[in-house]
């Protein structure tokens, strides 16, 4: 999804919160915008990072490596962390990285280098009181881990505040790996529990079998929901009798792709028009358009990964009667437990692992409940989840910047 897109969605927005010329100017600025180009072995890899608002607190947001990653992209990204932080009530604004790079294209040895030269490039605008990166597609603990420790050198102290995300030993928490599918299973359930529908008798599919789709995979499959397609970049599978996670997930490690799993293969793009009950959409953005909206078959859709919807699919979703579950709500289980990473962190302490999973659970619990009752009072035939959810977040963003005197 373009940056343009995201203004149309403002637009919408502004109507219904009838802001005020200020007000969107606000919300349409980005606080920093930094681009570089990072050299490794003689090649060069552009990369940035950005901050859009950080009027509730530093920037929060992860680091991209993707062959498309692009400046667009990541200021959508950014935007979208602001609006995330704000909606599950963090003392965060928002932000995002990224280096175009393929990453499969690279030795370990070349990652690590890459990952250490952006924190020499971009040290200065990090910081545990500045702006907080974490992993996103195609980077890992171990990224992390190499980012935290070049960061340390370049300031001659520790500060693990500064990345969340990180191996345990370094300061991360036990939590994180699997916390965005934590909170979208959340929100699943409860979003599910509204329609009065059981896991048992729910068919669902997922794209992108990678952190989020995996993870939540494995959960769902352990609730007694029925996963009958699965895909990666490299294709799918379909099974309408219901997918063995347990043994789809073996495969996928050993193997590296979901398609060795069985000969009932299946397009990406077959994939998100197959009859079903859920559909989370858990890879990249732009996956249903204006081009395939129409035939997408599911009841409801859950947005794991970031903008995988774009507004002119939502509109036709949404004739269609297809309730999308937005990404700020559906995948801020993350950033949830990043904040208690960074918490542990300034404070040298280590929550519990059922501490932070009542945390993730209070926090995931109020904001569908905030998003789902709005959206019920002010249901109409355009007004949805989505609608819904920005309004909340946004309201607490102007709140801040009001109380900032800059409103
Ligand atoms: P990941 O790199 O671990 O996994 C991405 C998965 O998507 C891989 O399985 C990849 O093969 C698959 N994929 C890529 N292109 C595809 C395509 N065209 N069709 C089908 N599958 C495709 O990344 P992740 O961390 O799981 O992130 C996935 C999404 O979730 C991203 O949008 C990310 O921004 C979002 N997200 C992740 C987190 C997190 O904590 N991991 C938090 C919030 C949001």
């Amino acid at each position: 999804m373009t940056f343009e897109d995201i203004k149309k969605r403002l637009e919408k927005i502004s109507k219904l919160m009838n802001l005020s010329e200020k007000e969107i100017e606000i919300l349409l600025k980005f606080k920093r915008i930094i681009k570089k180009e990072l050299e490794v072995d003689g090649k060069t890899y552009e990369a940035w990072r950005i901050v859009h608002n950080d009027s509730l607190g530093p920037g929060k947001g992860g680091i991209r490596f993707h062959p498309k990653v692009s400046e667009d992209e990541i200021k959508s990204l950014a935007f979208w962390m602001s609006l995330k932080t704000s909606l599950v009530e963090l003392p965060f604004g928002g932000s995002k990285g990224g280096i175009r790079v393929d990453p499969k294209e690279l030795t370990e040895k070349e990652i690590e280098k890459l990952s250490r030269i952006y924190i020499r490039n971009f040290h200065e605008v990090l910081g545990q009181d500045k702006d907080i990166p974490a992993p996103d597609v195609y980077t890992n603990q171990q990224i992390m881990g190499f980012m935290l420790d070049e960061f340390e050198k370049m300031e001659g102290r520790h500060e693990p505040g500064m990345i969340t995300g990180k191996p345990f030993e370094l300061g991360g928490c036990l939590l994180r790996e699997d916390a965005t599918s934590r909170g979208g299973e959340i929100i699943l359930n409860l979003f599910l529990e509204r329609m009065n529908k059981k896991p048992e008798e729910t068919r669902v599919v997922i794209q992108g079998f990678g952190n989020a789709g995996m993870n939540v995979a494995k959960m769902l499959y352990e609730q007694g929901y029925s996963i009958i397609g699965v895909s990666d970049s490299k294709g799918g599978i379909y099974d309408e009798e219901g997918i063995d996670i347990e043994k789809m997930i073996k495969i996928k490690k050993e193997k590296g792709s979901v398609i060795y799993y069985s000969n009932a293969k299946i397009s990406n793009k077959d994939l998100l028009e197959l009859e079903t009950d859920v559909l989370i959409l858990a890879a990249l953005e732009n996956q249903i358009t204006e081009k395939n909206a129409n035939d997408v078959k599911a009841k409801y859709i859950l947005e794991l990964a970031n903008g995988p919807v774009t507004s002119e699919g939502e509109e036709i979703l949404q004739k269609k009667g297809i309730i999308v579950i937005p990404d700020i709500l559906a995948n801020a289980g993350g950033v949830i437990v990043s904040y208690c990473e960074w918490v542990n962190n300034r404070v040298g302490h280590i929550f519990s692992k059922k501490f932070m999973e009542e945390i993730l659970k209070e926090k995931m619990h109020k904001a569908f409940h905030k998003t789902y009752e709005l959206y019920e009072e002010q249901k109409t035939e355009t007004f949805t989840m989505r609608d819904a959810a920005y309004i909340i977040a946004i309201k607490r963003i102007l709140k801040a910047e009001k109380a900032r005197g800059n409103i």
